[in-house]
């Protein structure tokens, strides 16, 4: 086992019971019987490509989405079934769901624990119900409190919550009020990001471009695709009322608050927007961060293996029609990295841990000299104050994080 490749392996759930106002992933409400052939094609698709990695060691699996938690729990319970047959998974690894509250049932919860699920990722964005319906979430604080103590009595001791940031009109306030009562619960894992305002939803009706990010975030494998936001019930215009959104100053205050509140509890930030209790930093991620190849499986998810990125076909009808015994018959728009780009994403991702990037993981990966290829960069931004270095590793200075976009551009190689 120990001699296996290591993979990491991301499976997309694209349901929601609706759409939220801010989202752009690929995720969009079916009628119920859909998710039977969902599966069905998941599964083959499944079969047909775990044959080319059986020199592979499995050391995480992050169920996503959309809503993973909205699949009847035997669907669950037959997928985590054929990926432990079909894949050698290691002892120890760790096994996510994203979860929503409202979705999360008693018997739900038991069945992800007998399926081989050990971490629970439950998505929350904010504790103010007036904020959850702007973000036109299907929930309340409440739904959210009441998922959260089935979970704990279900056995899972792992749980990470996802925040939002940068809400509509959200003060600080109201962020830190978010933030105490998460941190009651105790949670192992938080992450908190600033919302960004993507184009073809609601929220980009309403506020054009204003991109509210500081840090460009980015949660899990999920890839981000357009698509045209579907809200039963609900018209556009109805967010054209809404108050604006925090100016960067606020923005900035409420970054620079989270941090400081979530040390006073004991969370570590160890990413850019991601902050856990000593030995819960989410593996998965840091996987990702730091160039483990990784598998994604299901509709729109994304790969990459072995220097190659590719994207599997994002139209349900075209996913569900093709033959996914033959592998890679859903990859679309494969791209093979050169060294430079792969050193560039290297650095990009490497640099959002707050540990940063190690000169010999650098030399050992490319058989190149980090701190040469890099030399201009290095110089002008340390002496801006952006970066800092401590042999063999550099990483962003609390102003670098705070300009970070702006940072990583200096990485790009002609
Ligand atoms: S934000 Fe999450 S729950 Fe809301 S529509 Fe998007 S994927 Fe679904």
């Amino acid at each position: 086992m120990m001699n296996k490749r290591q993979l990491e392996l991301y499976i997309h759930i694209p349901f929601c019971a609706r759409k939220c106002a801010y989202c752009d992933f690929l995720s969009f409400a079916v009628p119920e019987h859909t998710y039977r052939n969902y599966m069905d094609k998941l599964i083959e698709e499944i079969y047909g490509q775990s044959a080319c990695f059986q020199d592979s060691c499995v050391t995480s699996i992050f169920l996503g989405g959309g809503t993973p938690s909205i699949l009847p729990p035997e669907l669950v319970e037959e997928l985590f079934a054929v990926l432990y047959n079909c894949f050698t998974v290691a002892e120890d690894a760790e096994v996510t769901i994203e979860a929503n509250p409202g979705t999360l049932t008693m018997e739900k919860l038991e069945v992800y624990k007998e399926s081989g699920i050990n971490r629970l990722s439950l998505g929350l964005q904010s504790a103010d119900d007036q904020e959850l319906r702007m973000l036109g979430r299907i929930h309340t604080f409440d739904d959210f409190l009441k998922s959260y103590q089935r979970a704990r009595q279900a056995g899972f001791a792992n749980i990470s919550v996802d925040l939002m940031s940068a809400l509509p009109g959200q003060d600080a306030y109201s962020w830190k009020n978010t933030l105490r009562k998460v941190m009651m619960l105790k949670p192992e894992h938080i992450s908190a990001y600033s919302l960004i305002i993507e184009e073809g939803t609601p929220f980009y009706e309403r506020y054009g471009r204003a991109d509210a990010s500081l840090d460009g975030g980015m949660a899990g494998n999920k890839r981000a695709v357009p698509v045209k936001s579907v809200l039963p019930g609900n018209s556009w215009n109805n967010y054209m009322e809404l108050p604006p959104l925090p100016d960067e100053d606020m923005d900035r205050e409420i970054y620079h608050m989270t941090k400081g509140l979530l040390a006073s509890q004991g969370y570590e930030r160890y990413e850019i927007s991601n902050y856990a209790r000593p030995g819960y930093e989410c593996r998965h991620n840091i996987g990702y961060w730091t160039g483990v190849d990784y598998l994604g499986l299901g509709l729109g998810a994304s790969s990459y293996i072995s220097g190659y990125r590719y994207r599997n076909e994002a139209d349900l009808h075209r996913y569900l029609s093709l033959d996914l015994q033959k592998a890679g018959a859903a990859a679309r728009d494969i791209q093979g990295l050169t060294l430079e780009e792969k050193m560039e994403e290297f650095m990009f991702l490497g640099l959002r841990m707050m540990q940063g990037v190690s000169g010999n993981e650098f030399l050992g990966r490319f058989g190149r000299n980090m701190w040469k290829v890099y030399d201009l960069a290095f110089r002008k931004l340390q002496g801006q104050g952006l970066i800092e270095v401590e042999m063999p590793w550099v990483r962003l200075t609390a102003r670098g994080i705070d300009v970070s976009n702006r940072v990583f551009h200096e990485f790009l190689l002609e």
